[in-house]
């Protein structure tokens, strides 16, 4: 079988270990995210859904954490502060809950930013950011400021920033949250297009369960736990299969 894009071993993490305040935040997690899948951590509040993928995207890699995080077959835990920092720029894009833009920084500035870690030459850095935010409609702001936009834009310059390095991992964290539902439907609309068109392997978080209609396999997280895994299109497949066989038949050319 071929080597899972992100498998978690074993993963238990604690905030404040030790102390009268500790938090047992992920236990004993054991899950494979296939590459180019568009998988989704589904549940409440609390459940440890953005401390799970702060793990994944190797932004929380402090030592109270067990287990084992592989990133294509590689433990994060064995790389050097340089390769995970390479990790983080160009192996991985994250879409933050509370969008994390600069706030010093114009919408052009932000979204070139990581490519500036790479050291890409001014630029292409603008053309490239230029190309991106044209993509989320957002040309227009490039000069503004986070401050001027409103909260779906924000996000989308958010977004356009998760694909500035080309990452073949997105994540998203509760990419809905306070969106209006048109907006809501644009975001997942884009993260459907990523998945499907450009082959990215999408990770999704989170807590409305309107919001999974795209994701292929849903794991379920209650207290820092994986209660149980889902994947819809599989319970439908046999049906959804014949459906295609009969139309292959009888349509041979258009399929
Ligand atoms: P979710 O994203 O599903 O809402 P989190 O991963 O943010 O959940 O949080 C999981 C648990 O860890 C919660 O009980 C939360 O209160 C706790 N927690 C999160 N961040 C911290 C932190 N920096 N310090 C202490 N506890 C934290
Ligand atoms: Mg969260």
């Amino acid at each position: 079988m071929a080597t899972p894009l992100v498998k978690l071993e074993n993963v238990n993490f604690y905030y404040n270990r030790g102390k009268p305040s500790e938090v047992h935040a992920l236990k004993n997690i054991n899950i494979e995210i296939p590459r180019g899948g568009y998988t989704a951590f589904f549940g409440p509040s609390g459940c440890g859904k953005t401390t799970l993928i702060y793990l994944i995207g190797g932004i929380e890699t402090e030592d109270t954490q067990e287990g084992h995080i592989l990133i294509n077959g590689r433990d994060l835990r064995g790389l050097s502060k340089k390769e995970l920092a390479v990790y983080r720029q160009i192996g991985v894009g994250i879409i933050f809950q509370q969008f994390n833009l600069i706030p010093s920084l114009t919408v052009l500035d932000n979204v070139a930013l990581p490519m500036a870690f790479l050291g890409v030459s001014v630029d292409r850095r603008k053309k490239e950011a230029l190309k991106l935010l044209d993509r989320f409609a957002m040309t227009k702001y490039s000069d503004r400021f986070p401050s001027d936009l409103s909260g779906g834009q924000q996000q989308r310059v958010s977004s356009a920033r998760a694909l500035s390095n080309n990452p073949p991992l997105i994540i998203a964290d509760e990419p809905l949250g306070n969106l209006d539902s048109e907006n809501a439907n644009k975001a997942l609309e884009f993260l459907k297009e990523l998945n499907e068109k450009d082959g990215r392997t999408i990770i999704m978080v989170t807590h409305e369960s309107w919001s999974l209609r795209d994701a292929k396999t849903i794991f379920h997280l209650k207290d820092g736990e994986v209660l149980r895994v889902e994947e819809p299109q599989k319970k439908k497949g046999s049906q959804k299969s014949l459906t295609e066989f009969l139309h292959r038949e009888l349509f041979p050319k258009a399929a």
